[in-house]
């Protein structure tokens, strides 16, 4: 299962990997769910329980009678503070993108002795969450737990308090390197809130417990596994599996992910590394600049006329990998800290009238975007992904486009090493529920 940012979606797979069925939910309106109160039942954690239950009703009966194992991923930084006994919400959840000041202020502070750069100084991080709450809305008689969003959840069908993952517990400061809390976590006046038992994802929870849920899931020894991030989900989906496998995601934003044998890590520009499997680290980033520039200029439809129009050979004579563009993605390396969108949709409305036609226009943007795409895996390979870029596979709304993906795989392969061409494909699965029941399988099979 798989909670994003706007719905719910279950991918039911077989033995064999083979994906049986699918549903999806959406969340009801989530407009003001978050100024809501955690009881409120038009809240944001009430609106994902309520999500929680109808998809798995949505699941015929007689196919969720043999369901036998389930994971669970949700969008990573996501966060809520429960009770520790009752698992009940006890104030809103604090969503990804949501910042808190306080808490990373508090954090700053030097009795913390968090290392400077580190991962959990940003305001977003699921840690500046925990500071916050500590510092600002702890009443200070009752103990809490914090959950990621893909735990609460997960949590709601095996009832045991305080598992995570060790994808959704990086934000929060957890080294899946010696796959331990750092010391100076566990001397923070909260470190009683962390979650105690930290797992690989696609380990074996425990059976499913709550009643609600044993209503869906009726075979008693459906097992619960830890899931991951969405987007972890949706590259173990990819089918990318060995070092030098990449996925770049072009949907609104460009999110890259390479498997390499060597963990990199670099907070200043963005990019941080997951662990995979038991040798590998998956070192990714993103980029602000992606599909939203194109979306600024172009209905879906329009990119895929245009592109129809588009000759291989005419990018080429367009110089499209001059050096003039090379700073049109200025310093993305990977993090959220290339242009603003807005800056980059207004250099390209300039570019836009030095341009003869559309096509001409687009081939631009799109080349631009594949140059931001090159730079990112270079720098990570600079900074010591040990394995050099082998196959690409694709996902997001950008993955349609066959035209597209020649001319990134031409762009990609420019100076490879090893004097071969970087394939990009489309991933064949792209949806983070996909990738997160290969888990539940994983999970499954562990026992
Ligand atoms: P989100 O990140 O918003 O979920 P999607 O994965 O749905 O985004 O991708 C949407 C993006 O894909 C849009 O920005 C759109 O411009 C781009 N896109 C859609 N169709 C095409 C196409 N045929 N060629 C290139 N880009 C496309």
């Amino acid at each position: 299962m798989d909670f994003g940012t706007s719905g719910c979606r279950v991918s039911l797979i077989d033995e064999r990997g083979v994906q049986k069925f699918e549903t999806s939910v959406k969340y009801t309106d989530t407009r003001e769910a978050n100024n809501k109160t955690s009881s409120s039942s038009s809240s944001m954690t009430a609106i994902w329980e309520d999500a929680l239950w109808t998809s798995l009703e949505n699941i015929p009966r007689e196919t969720r009678e043999r369901i036998v194992s389930v994971a669970i991923d949700g969008t990573s930084g996501t966060v809520i503070i429960v009770h520790p006994e009752s698992g009940e919400p006890l104030y809103k959840a604090m969503m990804y993108n949501e910042k808190f000041e306080v808490g990373a202020q508090y954090l700053a502070s030097e009795s913390c002795r968090v290392p400077d750069g580190h991962v959990t100084r940003s305001s977003t991080s699921a840690l500046s969450k925990l500071a916050h709450y500590f510092a600002n809305e702890h009443p200070k008689p009752i103990s809490y737990k914090l959950l990621h969003h893909a735990d609460w959840l997960s949590y709601k069908l095996h009832e045991n308090m305080g598992v995570s993952d060790f994808n959704n517990s990086l934000k929060l400061g957890f080294d899946p390197g010696s796959e331990t809390y750092p010391q100076w976590m566990l001397d923070l006046p909260f470190a009683e809130a962390l979650p105690k038992t930290m797992l690989p994802p696609g380990a074996r929870i425990g059976v499913v417990q709550n009643p609600r849920a044993k209503e869906f899931l009726s075979n008693p020894e459906c097992i619960v596994c830890t899931g991951t991030t969405d987007s972890v989900a949706a590259f173990i989906a990819s089918g990318a599996n060995e070092p030098g496998d990449a996925c770049t995601s072009l949907g609104s934003t460009l999110a890259w992910k390479l498997i390499s044998e060597a963990r990199v890590d670099d907070a200043s520009v963005g990019i941080y590394s997951h662990k995979i499997g038991d040798q590998y680290w998956l070192v990714g980033g993103a980029c602000n600049t992606g599909g939203n520039i194109l979306r600024a200029f172009f209905t879906n439809d329009e990119l895929q006329s245009l592109t129809d129009t588009i000759e291989m050979e005419n990018m080429f004579e367009l110089n499209l990998f001059g050096v003039r563009d090379a700073d049109f993605f200025k310093s993305n390396a990977g993090g959220d800290f290339g242009l603003e969108v807005s800056d980059a949709v207004k250099k390209c409305e300039s570019e836009r009238e030095t341009c003869e036609n559309d096509a001409v226009f687009l081939c631009k943007i799109f080349s631009s975007i594949a140059k931001a795409e090159k730079r990112c895996y270079d720098n990570a390979n600079a900074m010591g992904a040990s394995e050099k870029l082998k196959k690409v596979y694709t996902s997001g709304g950008g993955a349609a486009n066959a035209t597209w993906c020649k001319m990134r795989s031409s762009c990609l392969s420019i100076d490879n090493k090893s004097g071969s061409t970087i394939d990009v494909v489309a991933s064949e699965y792209t949806e983070a529920s996909y990738g997160t029941a290969l888990l539940a399988k994983k999970g499954y099979h562990s026992r």
